[in-house]
């Protein structure tokens, strides 16, 4: 890995800006939220890039499987919580049971015909490593909301 300072508003700003047209064509909007522009990380961009793209994509993939076809909704967003920063990842998509909650970061859990069930175990591993942690809530045919903690530069 390798380790720089990394804006955390240019980060999404990019991982949003890669998935805009796809998630477009699939009926659902991204919406970026980032308060402040000078909020910085220590850690290895491209785990980050991979962190919040595959968040992004089970966001897509939610609204996508969802029973009503009103437009779909993914906010993504970072905001200043002490000496942390909480980037959220948040969708309107199918939302999960408890079962789903309970294993979704196990290695190979899918509930996807095509899934490899690796990306949620992968990220909290990265995000472990660069000292943070995520956080998920979610209610069943509503939604879910994504959270990663990581320290802050200062
Ligand atoms: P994969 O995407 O290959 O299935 P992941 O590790 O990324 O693997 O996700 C594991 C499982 O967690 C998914 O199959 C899905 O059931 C659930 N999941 C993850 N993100 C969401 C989300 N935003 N909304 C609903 N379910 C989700
Ligand atoms: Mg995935």
């Amino acid at each position: 890995p390798q380790v720089s300072m990394i804006p955390v508003s240019a980060l999404l700003k990019e991982v949003v800006l890669l998935t805009e047209s796809e998630a477009l064509m699939k009926g659902c909007q991204i919406n970026l939220q980032v308060l402040q522009e000078d909020l910085f990380i220590s850690g290895d961009t491209k785990q980050m890039k991979q962190v919040v793209l595959n968040m992004i994509r089970n966001a897509m993939e939610a609204i996508s499987e969802r029973a009503d076809d009103s437009m779909g909704r993914i906010e993504v967003g970072a905001r200043k919580e002490g000496t942390e920063v909480r980037i959220f990842i948040s969708d309107n998509g199918k939302g999960m049971d408890i079962c789903t909650l309970d294993r979704l970061f196990n290695p190979f859990f899918t509930t996807k015909e095509n899934g490899t069930g690796l990306g949620l175990s992968v990220s909290d591993r990265i995000i472990k490593n660069h000292g943070g942690c995520i956080s998920v809530s979610s209610r069943l045919n509503e939604g879910t909301r994504f959270v990663i903690s990581l320290p802050l530069i200062h």
